[in-house]
């Protein structure tokens, strides 16, 4: 299943690293987040080296449907009643300076950059869409109500974010990381101290960011309860609409719309990994009744890492680590959250103050419904009778009828068929 982008994305191919290597900072993990931290470091000075399993950009970031905004649902109300202005106002300002900086950024590079505002609605209730809106104009955001959008769906209310953007990630991410020092095919399966271990070498590095998608090291941070994974599904089709934005369902597993050439990408049916979902139905059947005329061309599906509150975790990667930091939990909003996090992780290496360092802290309170709905999914998982169990943490698998696959309903990993490892935060291949 190739995404709209990876079809086409033209990386550059980067030997796999052997033997000793000393740095200042290493960055695991070759995605959105790998990389714009490894280029935010590199631009200031810092002697950075990237290390990623794969090939760059061959994980969750290939399959986004790539809107940059800092829209992110309606989140501000939330936000504020249970943090404050102040920390609301934290998330929103990082977010807003992303897009700023793609746009800066994305200036020079060929990657379908297109400025547009971005929609968030409602199919039931006004009253949400009237109460974001408060929340976004008390953060000093241009949005506005809107009681219809330009796309072939009934809506209650939308609120509309101003001066957003959309773009090619892969195009943009293959040009960004050209100057940076990455070696593909190079897993980090350990680290003890300031050291790496892959499977022919090593690397020592003053710091290490962590940005492997799920973070990898179970023992600290104790991001197996703070984090679960989320399985969305997209389909590209050519003759689409003219939409003029990005527009999105506040609800839970509702359907998203951009356009891209002369296609439309409408993403939806989300429902946590693991569990039952009904795959690329609820796309197809609006596709079907809404958009005649229009021709499947690409249909793909993909992952992200939820956090307990719906705010990434940014930052040391727990209390007791040194200079480890980690970079996740994006919610499917990984684009800025990514850019925040190069610009949150950079300050932290070079010992400056970053005003938004507190809100995205991964050692913040942890107590939340969330995390006792990931407890019990896991203790279920775990009870669970099959012969099929995950090795990351020995959890009961599910078959994934539409993704032929195994999936883990407790953190997420998927494997094929036949075993082999899919998504992580497994690190291997299930045993026979
Ligand atoms: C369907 C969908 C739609 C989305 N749409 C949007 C959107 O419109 N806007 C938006 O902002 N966000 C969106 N997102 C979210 C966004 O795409 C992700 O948050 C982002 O791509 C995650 O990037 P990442 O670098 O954390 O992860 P990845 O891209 O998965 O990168 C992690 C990398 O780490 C590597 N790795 C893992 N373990 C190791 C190891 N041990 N050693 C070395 N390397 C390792 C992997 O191979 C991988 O390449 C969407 C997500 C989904 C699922």
């Amino acid at each position: 299943m190739l995404s709209v982008w990876s079809d086409n994305s033209n990386f550059q191919k980067r030997e796999p690293l052997k033997g000793e290597k000393r740095t200042q900072v290493l960055v695991i993990g070759g995605g959105a987040a790998g990389i714009l931290c490894a280029e935010e470091l590199k631009s200031r000075g810092a002697d950075c080296i990237l290390a990623e399993a794969d090939r760059l950009c061959k994980g969750v970031t290939q399959n986004t449907t790539a809107k940059i905004t800092a829209q992110h649902g309606f989140i501000y109300d939330s936000i504020i009643k249970k943090k404050g202005c102040e920390q609301a106002k934290m998330y929103f300002e990082a977010n807003e300076n992303a897009v700023k900086k793609y746009r800066e950024l994305c200036r020079g590079i060929d990657c379908d950059f297109e400025d547009g505002d971005n929609a968030v609605y409602t199919l039931t209730d006004a009253r949400k869409a009237e109460k974001e809106l408060d929340a976004l104009l008390r953060l000093g955001a241009d949005a506005e109500f809107n009681s219809s959008l330009p796309i072939p769906v009934k809506i209650q209310g939308a609120v509309r974010l101003k001066n957003q953007a959309q773009f090619n990630p892969l195009k943009f991410f293959s040009e960004i990381s050209k100057n940076i020092e990455c070696y593909e095919h190079t897993k980090i399966f350990e680290i003890r101290q300031n050291t790496a271990f892959f499977a022919g070498g090593s690397i020592h590095a003053e710091h290490i960011v962590i940005a492997t998608h799920f973070p990898f090291i179970n023992k600290y941070g104790g991001y197996f309860a703070k984090l679960y994974q989320e399985r969305s599904y997209a389909v590209y089709f050519e003759n689409g609409p003219k939409l003029d934005g990005m527009y999105i369902d506040e609800a839970a597993g509702g359907l998203s719309f951009r356009n891209y050439k002369d296609g439309i990408i409408v993403g939806g049916g989300a429902h946590r990994t693991g569990k039952p979902g009904e795959g690329w139905t609820a796309v197809k059947n609006f596709a079907a009744e809404k958009l005649p005329g229009c021709r499947e061309k690409y249909r793909w599906a993909a992952q992200d890492c939820m956090s307990l509150d719906k705010i990434p975790y940014i930052g040391k990667y727990s209390k007791r680590t040194g200079n480890l930091y980690a970079v996740t939990g994006f919610n499917k909003w990984g684009m800025t959250s990514s850019m925040a996090a190069a610009g949150i992780i950079s300050d932290m290496i070079f010992s400056k103050n970053n005003d938004y360092a507190e809100a995205f802290s991964p050692s913040r309170s942890i107590f939340t419904l969330q995390l006792a709905v990931n407890a019990a999914e896991t203790a279920a998982g775990l009870m669970s009778l099959s012969k099929k169990r995950c090795p990351h943490l020995g959890c009961a698998l599910k078959w994934n009828n539409a993704e032929h696959s195994w999936d883990c309903p407790c953190h997420g990993s998927r494997f094929t068929e036949t075993g082999k490892l899919i998504e992580n935060p497994a690190t291997d291949d299930l045993k026979n």
